[in-house]
């Protein structure tokens, strides 16, 4: 198998609306250095970034299978939440549960800020919250569990009504909703190249360059297409692939998302929308859709996920999905019938069984982080700075909370990994209805 059909990408996404950038050279040739992050989403910048800072006399190689932007980390739609919303009912005996995660998001999101600030990424950052939204019966039930879960652990809020949430959002469709105060909007291409154009001097980035398998014994030894690394230490930062270098099998899955973003809207379309200059909308329904006025003018609408092998949506399956999408668009925004969809995009999230997210010491000299379920961008980055602490042997509260993160739950082995795979990507989807 070559590197290539086994890291397959397409060119939509968000780094379509970016001017073209040089890629980094990628890796040939014998390498000895003390430390290796493989995969350039926000996880491996992160830890990159970190260990460069920890050890300024060492060199630390990031190696990255595709193109920065490519990943997850710049297909995503850019919601860098500090509050995750727990679907399934608020429990009260779980308090500490979600004060923890909590607590990591919003380390991720001090993080992410400080360095878009530090280093003048112009990502479209905007540090406004979210509306989170019901149209739905089920997902209207799910409001009141939120409301429930916001009061309890104090966190800034305001309830909306249907009335309230057209004018923010100019549109009619959600009964209830609530905007939480603290989150950013961001455009996620954006984030990740800035963040890898800024990284200290002793990080080698190496795009193009992917690990194919990791030989054991100390050092640790990595087989890329053209070239072998040998390392003390490396972290593994590949999202849902992490199975294909044989960790997280049966643990870690990928979904596949779409969405679509329109063309730039006027000003004429715009004051007709009569609603905030930027907004983002999450769903109280798992299934829901997820939707945002860009900075940009552009309206971008993500409502399709599913099993699909954790690839990429051929161009043909995109086309299809973007039926699904222009009728979530067109229920939301009758009077914006006639604004046409520039392009679709696909991204492949990682996801457990039981929504826990994956950080610690895998086996000697080998450090993992991943899995976010759809809200890796603050939490990414706090888990791949705390891996770099955790990996140079330091105890940090930071660290403790990753550390305490569930035990991932088991999905059976093939054909029934697919099967399983499909059903809890599926069972995301039950009741969706309006929302979607
Ligand atoms: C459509 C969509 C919408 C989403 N919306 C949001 C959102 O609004 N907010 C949010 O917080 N999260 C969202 N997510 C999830 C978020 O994008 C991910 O949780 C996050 O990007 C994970 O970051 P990561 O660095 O761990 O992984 P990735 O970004 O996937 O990075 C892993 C990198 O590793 C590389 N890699 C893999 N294997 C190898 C190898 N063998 N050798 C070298 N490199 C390798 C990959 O090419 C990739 O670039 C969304 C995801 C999708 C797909």
């Amino acid at each position: 198998m070559t590197s290539s059909n086994m890291f397959s990408t397409d060119r939509h996404g968000w780094t379509e609306l970016l001017p073209k950038r040089s890629a980094k050279p990628c890796l040939s040739g014998s390498h000895r250095v003390p430390w290796v992050v493989i995969g350039a989403g926000v996880t491996g910048l992160a830890c990159a970034r970190r260990l460069a800072e920890r050890h300024p006399d060492q060199e630390i190689l990031l190696l990255e299978a595709r193109l920065v932007g490519q990943g997850s980390s710049g297909r995503n739609s850019g919601f860098a939440v500090a509050v995750s919303h727990f679907a399934g009912g608020f429990e009260p005996d779980q308090m500490e549960v979600y004060r923890r995660i909590n607590r990591i998001n919003q380390a991720g999101l001090d993080l992410l800020r400080a360095q878009v600030l530090a280093h003048a990424i112009d990502c479209q950052w905007h540090e406004g919250g979210f509306h989170h939204t019901a149209a739905d019966r089920q997902s209207s039930q799910e409001y009141s569990q939120f409301l429930r879960y916001l009061e309890a652990l104090e966190i800034a809020h305001t309830p909306l009504d249907r009335q309230e949430l057209n004018q923010r959002l100019g549109t009619g469709l959600y009964d209830v909703g609530v905007h939480v105060k603290k989150g950013a909007l961001l455009q996620p291409a954006s984030l990740v190249r800035g963040l890898a154009e800024s990284l200290p001097d002793n990080v080698r980035l190496a795009e193009n360059s992917a690990v194919l398998g990791i030989g054991k014994g100390a050092p640790l030894n990595l087989h890329l297409a053209n070239s072998e690394v040998r390392t003390d230490k490396l972290v593994v930062a590949t999202n849902y692939e992490a199975s294909k270098l044989g960790f997280l099998r049966r643990y870690l899955i990928g979904s596949t998302l779409s969405g679509s973003f329109t063309r730039v809207l006027s000003n004429d379309e715009l004051a007709g929308l009569d609603c905030l200059n930027e907004w983002g909308v999450l769903s109280l329904h798992s299934g829901g859709a997820t939707v945002r006025l860009t900075k940009d003018r552009r309206i971008c609408l993500r409502n399709t996920a599913e099993y699909h092998g954790a690839a990429l949506l051929s161009d043909t399956s995109l086309v299809q999905r973007q039926a699904i999408h222009r009728a979530g668009f067109d229920k939301r925004f009758p009077q914006l019938k006639h604004v046409s969809f520039e392009y679709a995009w696909s991204g492949v999230e990682g996801i457990s069984r039981n929504n826990t997210s994956f950080f610690g010491r895998q086996r000697d000299n080998i450090y993992l982080a991943g899995g976010y379920n759809g809200s890796g961008l603050s939490r990414g980055t706090a888990f791949g700075t705390a891996l770099a602490d955790f990996a140079s042997g330091d105890h940090s509260p930071l660290i403790d909370d990753c550390l305490a993160s569930a035990p991932g739950a088991w999905i059976p082995p093939r054909p029934f990994l697919d099967i399983g795979a499909f059903l809890t990507v599926r069972s995301r989807f039950k009741g969706v209805g309006l929302d979607r």
